[in-house]
């Protein structure tokens, strides 16, 4: 086990990486952040900011020697770095994770290899592919590049084959997933932790609402019976055991209007729908990732309180800073702020917490702020 007193490293200093940070600290660990942005929001309050490209060996080298173990906040880590990590120190999850989950076509053709459903895709490397992929496939259809696509940006709704190719194009050229769009009843998420020896807690199941493809509030419990419940925790759980995964996973599922499940993507990390843990749970998502990547037992994940979380994006800011006083005059709101130093539209700046004794009044309580606050 890696004790309080230990020295703690993240690739990735967003606000997913601050969160960690908090959590790490308050443990009683130090923390090494690894991020080229000079204002980043993790290296702000950590320990140590290395700031630096995440493919630079000088840099990496200097982190894996200072730390006793390393994570990561987000997907597109380099693999060959993690790996590189690899040789100096424990590195959770491992590379091979995060070479599967940070290109769409090996993340849908493994899920697919391990018996696990996903929306009917094609995989598209080159112009000449289209063509194909779109004959086995029925429209509409979305064109998502492989990598580095987020809150629906890069993917690109196509009806025909020209317009897959103009899709193509707009993307860059570069490697694509064709993917039928399904009609969607809801959109639901798992988030899980696993430690080293194959335990597993898993989080209840949250029901994520989108705007403009960018993830708009988390509602816990989900509205879903028992049996969908435990039908997305059951596939979760198996995805993990298949990758023998170590760390904070989460995995995103649609649900379409006839039952079907299928999953849309997986993140080897806490995650944006997992925000709701930090106050409604006993252990929250980031102290999991502390503890499993050192080695301690995962935390209790029971839910103390039906909760939404509602995301704060930085078009808010548009008539200058928001009137905080809407969220903080609430007493079982907790408002989550990034520390970002510039807002733009559509960019992540923060969150709120909105506990209440049942979903529908937390998403009343909701209600009226937006309206207060005019998003
Ligand atoms: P993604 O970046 O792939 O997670 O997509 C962002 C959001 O776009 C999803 O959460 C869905 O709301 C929507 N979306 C993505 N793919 C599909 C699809 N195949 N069918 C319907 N909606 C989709």
């Amino acid at each position: 086990m890696i004790l309080p007193g230990a020295t703690l490293g993240v690739l990735g200093g967003g606000q997913l990486g601050r969160m960690f940070t908090l959590a790490a600290i308050t443990m009683g660990y130090r923390v090494v952040v690894l991020d080229p942005d000079p204002h980043s929001p993790a290296g702000h309050i950590a320990d140590q900011h290395i700031q630096a490209s995440y493919r630079d060996h000088a840099a990496l080298q200097m982190l894996g020697d200072e730390c006793n173990a390393i994570t990561t906040e987000f997907e597109n880590v380099p693999a060959d770095s993690m790996e590189f990590l690899e040789q100096l120190c424990q590195v959770r999850p491992n590379a091979e994770a995060a070479r599967i989950a940070q290109d769409r076509i090996r993340e849908k053709t493994w899920l697919q290899e391990i018996g696990l459903p996903t929306a009917p895709f094609a995989p598209v490397y080159e112009a000449n592919d289209l063509d194909d992929a779109l004959s086995g496939l029925a429209t509409p259809l979305l064109l998502k590049t492989a990598s580095m696509g987020y809150d629906g940006k890069g993917q690109v709704k196509v009806t025909s084959l020209d317009d897959a190719y103009a899709a193509f194009s707009t993307l860059g050229d570069t490697p694509c997933v064709l993917e039928k769009m399904v009609e969607l009843e809801r959109e639901v998420s798992v988030i899980l932790a696993r430690g080293a020896d194959g335990h597993t807690v898993v989080y209840p199941v949250g029901e994520n609402r989108h705007r403009n493809g960018i993830l708009d509030t988390t509602i816990v419990p989900a509205m879903i019976t028992d049996e969908m419940s435990a039908e997305v925790t059951g596939m979760a759980t198996r995805l993990a055991d298949a990758m023998d995964y170590c760390g904070v996973l989460a995995v995103e599922f649609f649900c379409t209007p006839d039952g079907e499940l299928l999953i849309n993507e997986i993140a080897t990390r806490p995650h944006n729908s997992g925000h709701y843990t930090v106050d409604a749970c006993a252990t929250s998502q980031f102290e999991q990732q502390v503890r499993v990547m050192c080695g301690l037992p995962p935390g209790d994940v029971s839910l103390h309180s039906p909760v939404v979380m509602t995301n704060l994006l930085g078009d808010i800011w548009a008539g200058g800073e928001p009137a905080w006083e809407t969220i903080l005059r609430q007493p079982r709101a907790r408002l989550h702020l990034y520390g970002k130093r510039e807002a733009r539209a559509g960019r992540k700046m923060g969150h709120f917490n909105c506990l209440a004794a049942s979903t529908d009044a937390a998403l009343g309580i909701v209600a009226g702020i937006r309206e207060t606050m005019g998003f």
